[in-house]
């Protein structure tokens, strides 16, 4: 894959044009903006907000949209996305999509015991959309059906860090097998899905023909000839509201209908045929944020209960990654999300996790891929934490609770009124 050219660069070389008169092609904006209203107005012109900060936002969208809406947002910048270099070849880290058929391939063979990975729908251009599954087979049928956790990587093209992070973890699960007994007690008593790639047709695209094109969507022809549905706009549950576009141009675009897409139909149809999910985490990148419903309103959730799990989970995987957790719609309106969805519909306690880095910098959606280990190891503790509360997410609020920052395992309960 390629590595961005620092901003810097392309900044010193004015004579360099990078336009090449494709209005599809994404934009870096910046909009002045100093809350959730305001923010929410930005995205319901269609801009896909990928950074906040305290009076502005950096966000993304196609050269003809930003046209199309600048004199709504005095003070608006806007620059093209930079062009990049092939990573060096010690530098390919980064899983393309025969690499992750092959490491699909390679893990199932090599752990017949406790991998199996199967196809749950196929994208729009027919690609197959997998899901792995890690449990303990030989004990399968002994017990009940085992509680289970979803994972899922890239719904965002770009988002490449997004599939690498589940596949670190789906490593990190393997290799833990059998030598650490946390590990190996949680494979044992759940079943663990893990969905790296919910999107290839969009992730082919974003990387296809030598350069990155800051794509977000998926590869849906529109009516009106562009390209592109936001399948993290597309799931059925208040699908439609403030907090995506109806614009078929827009980065944020619904969509015609809820689920009219293929590859969120195939996640709806796979949730609905394992009514053991409990806690689902959607990883997508970047600005290090722990999201939880709701997204689509400022309230909160009405149960307080489950609202009480919801901030202790955060909170509690907030300790332990340094990243900031909140309700989605702090950030600004978002309609017809996989948490929403998992929650509003299913009951599921649903986390969005946005990754590594924290601000645009010089990488964005394109970090080099030495932080791939970094990233996915800070991320394994929240993993085996929600892996763990799958039988009970509830216990999360409860007095009897497993510490999760001890990292002493499963076989240790901690009582919270033994210390206080
Ligand atoms: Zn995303």
């Amino acid at each position: 894959m390629k590595r961005l050219i620092p901003m810097l660069l392309i900044l010193s070389l004015p004579s360099f044009s990078f336009a090449n008169g494709n209005s599809e092609e994404s934009y870096f904006v910046k909009i002045p903006a100093k809350n959730a209203v305001e923010r929410t107005k930005i995205a319901s012109y269609g801009i896909a907000i990928e950074e906040i900060l305290s009076d502005y936002i950096f966000g993304t969208a196609p050269l003809d949209l930003i046209e199309a809406v600048k004199d709504k947002f005095p003070g608006m910048d806007f620059y093209p996305v930079s062009s990049v270099l092939d990573f060096p070849k010690e530098d390919e880290r980064y899983h393309n999509f025969e690499e992750i058929l092959q490491f699909y391939s390679t893990i199932s063979q090599n752990n017949p015991q406790i991998i199996k990975v199967v196809e749950i729908g196929r994208s729009l251009e027919d690609r197959p959309i997998h899901a792995i599954l890690i449990t303990d087979f030989a004990n399968e049928g002994e017990e009940e059906k085992e509680p289970a956790i979803l994972f899922l990587g890239t719904h965002h093209a770009r988002e490449h860090l997004s599939t690498e992070v589940p596949i670190y973890l789906t490593e990190k699960l393997i290799e833990g097998y059998g030598t650490n007994q946390r590990i190996t007690d949680l494979i044992n008593h759940r079943e663990i899905w893990i969905i790296p790639l919910v999107n290839p047709d969009g992730t082919i695209f974003d990387t296809d023909g030598g350069r990155y094109k800051s794509w977000r969507k998926n590869r849906s022809q529109n009516y009106d000839g562009s390209s592109g549905v936001d399948l993290n706009r597309n799931y059925g549950y208040m699908w439609g509201k403030e907090g995506s576009s109806g614009n078929p141009r827009s980065e944020t675009y619904r969509g015609p209908a809820a689920w009219s897409e293929p590859e969120v139909v195939s996640i709806r149809e796979f949730v609905l045929n394992h009514t053991n999910i409990s806690i689902l985490l959607t990883y997508h990148t970047y600005s290090e944020l722990i999201l939880y419903p709701w997204g689509y309103t400022y309230d909160p959730i009405a149960d307080q209960r489950a609202q009480a799990v919801f901030v202790e989970m955060a909170n509690k995987m907030a300790a332990m990654t340094n990243y900031t957790p909140m309700p989605g719609s702090d950030l600004y309106l978002v309609s017809g999300e996989t948490c929403d969805w998992a929650w509003g519909e299913r009951g599921i306690f649903g986390f969005t996790f946005e990754l590594y880095p924290i601000r645009w910098g010089r990488e964005g959606f394109y970090p080099g891929d030495e932080i791939i280990p970094t990233v996915g190891a800070l991320n394994l503790e929240p993993a085996l934490y929600l892996i763990d509360l799958a039988d009970d997410p509830y216990r999360a609020i409860s007095k009897n609770i497993f510490d999760p920052l001890a990292k002493s395992g499963l076989e240790i309960p901690l009582n919270v009124e033994s210390i206080f």
